[in-house]
């Protein structure tokens, strides 16, 4: 097991025509725009990145769209729970005569707006799949 830092001497050179994106901001580009790590840390376990952001210096990825779809899947999936678990309680609410809040009206609303949001990403995902 490592311990401490590790320098690795080479990194595998991306395809510099393959899609990047910024952990940190809204940068997307290509492998090619960014710049080199130097140094860095990583855990194990952690994705390897691509370079550093052009914008923001931060660790830029390779794009993977197995990655984006499992990962708005995932979301969308929190959302849809949360989303029944707060009908469910608005339908017991309304069963033992207790008024319904103007919260949970708002917080039904905005996990409605949300799961939305989450499902246009996931059509985005598909469609660019093909
Ligand atoms: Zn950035």
């Amino acid at each position: 097991m490592t311990t401490g830092s590790y320098l690795v001497d080479e990194i595998g050179l991306a395809n510099e025509n393959l899609p990047a994106a910024c952990d940190s901001c809204e940068w997307v580009g290509n492998a090619g725009e960014t710049k080199d790590i130097d140094s860095t840390a990583l855990d194990a376990g952690d994705p390897s990145p691509v370079g550093r952001c052009p914008e923001c210096d931060s660790l830029a990825y390779l794009d993977r769209l197995q990655d984006r779809v499992i990962d708005h899947a995932l979301q969308l999936f929190d959302c849809l729970s949360k989303l029944a678990t707060a009908t469910s309680n608005l339908n017991a609410a309304q069963h033992s005569g207790r008024n319904i809040t103007a919260d949970e009206w708002s917080d039904l609303y905005a996990l409605t707006n949300q799961a939305n949001a989450l499902l246009t990403k996931v059509r985005g995902d598909h469609a660019a799949e093909r």
